[in-house]
């Protein structure tokens, strides 16, 4: 799966082409798939984001 951050929305010109490495948990969403570089930006920035985060490794 490709990487869907920093944000986590769908058609966002923001659009990274890395593959996920990691799972963010999100309240009421799919988990948020995110490549290493937006890991720490999409903690901060993505939407229903659980506090303290919940992360982990897709593979
Ligand atoms: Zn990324």
């Amino acid at each position: 799966m490709r990487c869907q951050g920093p944000y986590g929305r769908p058609g966002d010109a923001a659009d990274c082409p890395d593959p996920a490495r990691f799972e963010v948990v999100r309240y009421r969403r799919p988990a948020l798939a995110v490549c290493p570089v937006h890991l720490g930006p999409s903690l901060l920035m993505a939407g229903d984001v659980l506090w303290p985060p919940q992360v982990s490794l897709v593979r």
